[in-house]
């Protein structure tokens, strides 16, 4: 069994899909692992970290050559995929939806795609959920982007000069990452308010301090919604979130919008004419800027001044922390395939609830009902 670890090649990507923790690990079980050169080095891992490690290091060609299974962050470009094995694994956060002609190519070439963004949430893939790690430190950088921008201060301070007010954040879509911003801006010092359409998420928002701004007079989502996820919301609601959103916004400082549905575009939050009502100087982080945006104006990978107010369009918010990210995608990826190891067989064999979930091609089809469908 060989796995190949690829350099990312996509602008901006800084992370790896293996750290030399995992390539021990993956070792220990009994696999080879191929390293391609310079794949950690963004992340601060040298090649002879690698090497140590157990991996051998050498071109993409030589990485690829005889693999079994293939680790990347984000989906290779096919064009560069030749020599690996039949029906060879390609594990990586794949894009499905926005990278859809992909993933014919992956099936073309033989290869058994595994888009790691549909892990289901179910409590034992957990530790394999990339969407979950991600987000996580990204929601915690978020807000540090945010505090940069500012140009005040997050804590109320007390000085000799007079007293600096607290700034006010509030964090619209309450997931993984939506939960981490909250506790960053808590502990950056400020008072923070925070707003969702799944009703568990009153119960999170108060046990991390912060207050519940929730629609009030249409029914949201009850408890956690399938999966975990939201869904569209009807027309009704959306009127009075909106109403809702511009009441509270006008006295917001920090805004950090997360909202996202799954295969859709993200759901439009704060219109033009609501950030026109915001405060000159303040700044809202838009993270779901690179699925359309919550914030009207909002551009991905752009900071721009809309009213006096400092959008930021998020983009790839994990690359900016590549040490920590790539070692907790890697491990994703590790207990991912580690779980399924099949000691006889000496190689990964998926049960139907996982493997159904996250397989997007096989024997040279499309064949994920979410691709299908
Ligand atoms: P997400 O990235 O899909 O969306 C971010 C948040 O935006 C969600 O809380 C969603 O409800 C909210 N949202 C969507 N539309 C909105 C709107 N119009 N207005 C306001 N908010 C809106 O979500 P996520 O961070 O991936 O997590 C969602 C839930 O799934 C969480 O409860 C999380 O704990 C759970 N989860 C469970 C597992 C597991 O059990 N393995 C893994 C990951 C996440």
């Amino acid at each position: 069994m060989r796995i190949a670890v690829l350099k990312e090649l996509a602008a901006g990507e800084t992370r790896v899909a293996a750290t030399p923790e995992t390539v021990k690990k993956f070792i220990g079980l009994g696999a080879e692992v191929a390293v391609e050169s310079g794949a950690g080095e963004a992340a601060s891992i040298a090649d002879a970290d690698y090497g140590a490690a157990g991996a051998s290091v050498g071109s993409r060609a030589d990485a690829l050559k005889g693999a079994n299974i293939i680790l990347a962050i984000q989906g290779p470009d096919p064009k560069g995929l030749k020599g690996f094995a039949d029906g060879a694994w390609l594990a990586a956060g794949l894009n499905p939806f926005g990278e859809r002609a992909r993933v014919d190519d992956y099936a073309k070439l033989g290869l058994e795609a595994l888009a790691m963004e549909f892990m289901p949430r179910i409590t034992r893939a957990q530790s394999m959920d990339i969407l979950s790690s991600q987000a996580n430190l990204a929601g915690y950088k978020a807000v540090l982007m945010a505090a940069n921008a500012y140009g005040r201060a997050f804590p109320m301070m007390m000085t000799a000069a007079g007293t600096v007010s607290a700034a006010k954040a509030f964090v619209m879509g309450v997931g993984v990452a939506g939960l981490q911003a909250i506790a960053t801006a808590r502990r950056l010092g400020a008072q923070v308010s925070a707003t969702d359409v799944r009703a568990a998420t009153k119960e999170q928002i108060l046990s991390l301090g912060a207050k519940p701004i929730f629609v009030e007079t249409v029914a949201g989502i009850e408890g956690e919604g399938a999966g975990g996820y939201a869904t569209e919301m009807s027309d009704e609601y959306k009127a009075a979130q909106a109403e809702l959103v511009s009441s509270h916004i006008a006295k917001q400082d920090i805004v950090i919008t997360t909202a996202l549905i799954p295969g859709r575009p993200a759901p439009r939050l704060i219109s033009d004419a609501q950030l026109a009502t915001m405060r000159a100087g303040s700044v809202i982080v838009d993270m779901a800027a690179e699925s359309g945006g919550n914030v009207e104006g909002a551009v991905a990978g752009e900071a721009k001044r809309i009213h006096g107010v400092t959008v930021i369009g998020a983009q790839n918010i994990a690359a900016l922390m590549p040490a920590d990210t790539s070692a907790l995608f890697s491990r994703n990826l590790f207990n991912f395939l580690s779980a399924f190891w099949d000691k006889e067989a000496g190689k990964p064999v998926l049960d139907e609830e996982i493997g159904n979930a996250v397989r997007l091609t096989q024997g040279g089809k499309v064949v994920n009902e979410r691709l299908l469908g």
